[in-house]
């Protein structure tokens, strides 16, 4: 057997590379001096993967920004209001497509399949396609030359890199090919002609619910790439789910293929056991989680090789992990603070990869050899679930779906929310979050340093809470919020203060760009501690008559930007959440706030990657998030927030949380959600964001009150509310109050027309 990878992190154990970036952009680090340091990391990172055993080790994967962001500049695809002319892309056109420049917008950046990491959507154009550079090759010879590596390049592949472009109309698919195939043939071609062994070729898109005519285009385009390079072998790879058309890939004319047999175990398994596996190709296991920062059982993965072993040979057999470990921190060398039993059984890239060896070595040369790392793996186990078994039960409150019973119908809390609350038509409201000055921030790093003492920090929070009650009702909002100013992050705010979360120091993973998270780790049972939000709700609404509109993360957002333990089925890690917010849901109404608000952004972003499995997850998600809010009584008004979301194919969806309100990000995707209420009702309140947040620029009242006509003439107006498009934490205060001051005025407007 063989140890491979797939993809290593770009960051640097130090954020090293996010660090060049900004300082490149910011003009404090020259151009040459900026590609030195990311040759210099590039290169310690497949020395690293050398060192540690890995014999086919990733090359190509590495970035100055996104790795489709890189095979679009290769093909020519920078679209033309950046002035590109042809020839080599230069860094400035480069950065220019990924965060706008002067003259032109930024290309929109989405999801990477179902993870948080962002790529930036390539634009097709036919015309502008041409081979810029070599890439790939490059990046083979300078490994060769300079590590004594002879890498397996790296590359997003044709079907997937077609799929994720923009501008292709779908029934025009078949010229796509004739037009993009000739580059990748000639890219192949130069890597043969170079010596190059191996080439991966990244076909996620293959784990999605493809059709057969799809599979036959897949099929057609890796004959042709064979026949352009014969002499090169292709790994067809893909993950982070089981393939649609085990069959048919086998039969393709590549010489490997590569399977997630983590999150595709069961599947994969039982297609190897039915249909075989053929002899001409080498087969690669992805046995380690690459999503997740947990040490694999390596007893339990050693079984699942054995299954693999009684139908493919082992010298036919790459061990890797499931995917890139692009998804996890680089190490977890420098988590002194987190409990040792906790460290002990954490597994971030590095250490997987170790994994990845410890297991190709007890196979090549007997598990005896590493049998000290076996048993040390399964203390490390062990502790891990001493540690757990430490937390407090979240078994206390009733199982889900057990001791809720649903709310009262909507017309009925309706009658009781207006009798309760006395909103005007067209109510105005904010989504929560009010800027976060420098002296917010600085405040919260006094007090997280020590050098304020909690009594010092509440009282500052408390002035800002002041301040902006007042500004509220100066500028007339309906429904008001304390604006969240003791928050850094929606998520870690409330997992700092529920049992079953950890915070890493340096367990960082690229989000997008140069933006990094550091997603808690929720390791076991979650459950409620105390209060976390009423002191400073309870605060804001003592200081006016108009209701104060309290505020949570919800359960399947903190699940969602999470790392989340990989015991326990997702969905009964969101109903611990629930259960553990329902308290805090409870607790708030009990101190007499009247309006909450359960965020749920993320709601969308946990969609599995095959459409037959859509209606379970949201079946446990709604679950969730009912199981949250169920517990107020009638006159209590529940709200909910999502950003952008593709809300017009969901509508039964959303309507089945049964939250009294919803707030949506719409004001760049107004005419889709216009049209998606002409075609389907939504019977809820609802506010559809006036206006963008993202940017400084203060809207017309005009503008606003055009908005909210076109929303009425789809929305009944005893549903509609009036709210911007998300939080304004972003924002400069003074383009706030001016912005918020217009919203007013445009609901107004509405409201006195007929
Ligand atoms: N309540 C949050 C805020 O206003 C919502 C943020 C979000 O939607 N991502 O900041
Ligand atoms: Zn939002």
């Amino acid at each position: 057997m063989k140890s491979s990878n797939l993809g290593y992190p770009r960051i640097g154990v130090n954020r090293e590379w996010k660090k060049a970036l900004e300082a490149y952009w910011a003009g404090k680090l020259e151009e040459e001096a900026f590609l030195s340091q990311m040759e210099a990391l590039r290169l310690e990172h497949i020395r690293k993967q050398k060192e540690k055993g890995i014999e086919l080790i990733p090359v190509g994967d590495f970035t100055y920004y996104d790795h489709v962001l890189d095979m679009a500049v290769m093909f020519g695809l920078v679209p033309e209001r950046f002035g590109y002319e042809g020839g080599k892309v230069s860094l400035a056109q480069y950065f220019a497509m990924a965060r706008g420049s002067d003259s032109a917008v930024a290309c929109e950046m989405t999801k990477w399949f179902n993870t948080n990491y962002h790529y930036i959507v390539p634009e097709w154009n036919e015309d502008r396609l041409a081979l810029t550079e070599n890439r790939p090759l490059a990046h083979y010879l300078e490994a060769r030359e300079k590590c004594g590596v002879k890498g397996k390049l790296v590359m997003v592949g044709p079907y997937t890199f077609a799929k994720l472009c923009k501008g292709i109309d779908e029934a025009q698919l078949a010229r796509v090919w004739d037009k993009l195939l000739p580059l990748y043939e000639q890219v192949l071609r130069e890597l043969e002609a170079a010596g190059v062994e191996w080439v991966q070729l990244d076909e996620p898109i293959l784990v999605t619910s493809l059709d057969q005519e799809e599979m036959n285009a897949v099929a057609a385009i890796y004959r042709r790439l064979h026949q352009a390079a014969p002499q090169l072998s292709i790994m067809l790879q893909t993950y982070f789910d089981s393939v649609t058309h085990y069959e048919a890939l086998l039969q393709l004319p590549v010489q490997g293929i590569g399977l997630d047999f983590v999150h595709g175990e069961r599947v994969h398994l039982q297609a190897l056991a039915t249909a075989g596996f053929p002899a001409d190709k080498v087969l690669g296991v992805g046995i380690v989680d690459g999503r997740s920062v947990w040490r694999a059982s390596l007893r339990e993965k050693r079984q699942v090789l054995e299954q693999v072993l009684t139908v493919v040979p082992p010298e036919r057999i790459w061990l890797q992990p499931a995917c890139s470990l692009l998804h996890v921190p680089v190490t977890t060398s420098k988590e002194e603070k987190l409990p040792p039993e906790l460290k002990a059984a954490l597994a971030f890239a590095d250490e997987k990869l170790d994994e990845v060896v410890w297991l190709t070595t007890s196979f090549n040369e007997g598990a005896e050899t590493v049998a000290d790392v076996f048993a040390e793996n399964e203390a490390r186990l062990r502790g891990l679930g001493k540690l757990r078994d430490r937390l407090p039960s979240a078994g206390s409150v009733p199982a889900a779906g057990t001791a809720q019973p649903p709310r009262s119908p909507f017309a009925i809390r309706q009658a009781a929310q207006r009798e309760e609350l006395d909103l005007p038509l067209l109510p105005t409201t904010t989504i929560g979050s009010f800027p976060q000055t420098r002296e917010v921030r600085q405040a919260r790093q006094r007090w997280r340093k020590g050098e304020w003492t909690d009594s010092q920090f509440e009282q500052f929070i408390q002035a800002e809470i002041k301040q902006w009650i007042e500004w509220q009702e100066e500028l007339g909002l309906d429904v008001l919020v304390h604006g969240e100013f003791e928050r850094t992050d929606m998520v870690e705010y409330f997992g700092e203060k529920l049992a079953g979360f950890a915070f890493t120091r340096n367990g960082w993973v690229q989000s997008y760009g140069s933006r990094c998270v550091k997603p808690p780790i929720i390791y076991g049972d979650v459950s409620f501690v105390e209060p976390m939000t009423v002191k400073e709700t309870e605060y804001a609404q003592s200081l006016t008559a108009k209701p104060v509109k309290g505020m949570l993360t919800g359960p399947v957002t903190i699940l969602h930007w999470s790392f989340v333990r990989d015991d326990l089925p997702q969905q009964e890690v969101a109903a611990q959440l629930a259960r553990a917010l329902r308290q805090e849901v409870a607790a708030l109404e009990e101190r007499g706030i009247r309006i909450i608000q359960v965020d749920e952004p993320a709601l969308f972003e946990g969609l599995p990657l095959k459409r037959e499995e859509w209606q379970a997850y949201f079946n446990w998600a709604v679950q969730a998030f009912r199981l949250t809010t169920s517990v107020v009584a009638d006159a209590t008004q529940i709200h909910t927030h999502m950003c952008y979301c593709e809300f017009h194919h969901h509508i039964d969806v959303i309507s089945q949380l049964d939250a009294d309100v919803i707030s949506l990000e719409t004001s760049r995707s107004h005419g889709e959600l216009i049209h998606a209420f002409t075609e389907e009702s939504y019977d809820k309140g609802i506010g559809l964001g006036v206006y963008d947040i993202h940017s400084p620029r203060v809207p017309a009242v005009e503008e606003m009150a055009d908005i909210i006509r076109k929303g009425l003439s789809v929305i009944q107006p005893e549903l509609f509310w009036v709210n911007p498009d998300c939080g304004l934490k972003t924002r400069g205060t003074e383009e706030t109050l001016a912005a918020l001051k217009h919203m007013v005025q445009a609901a107004e407007q509405a409201r006195a027309e007929p």
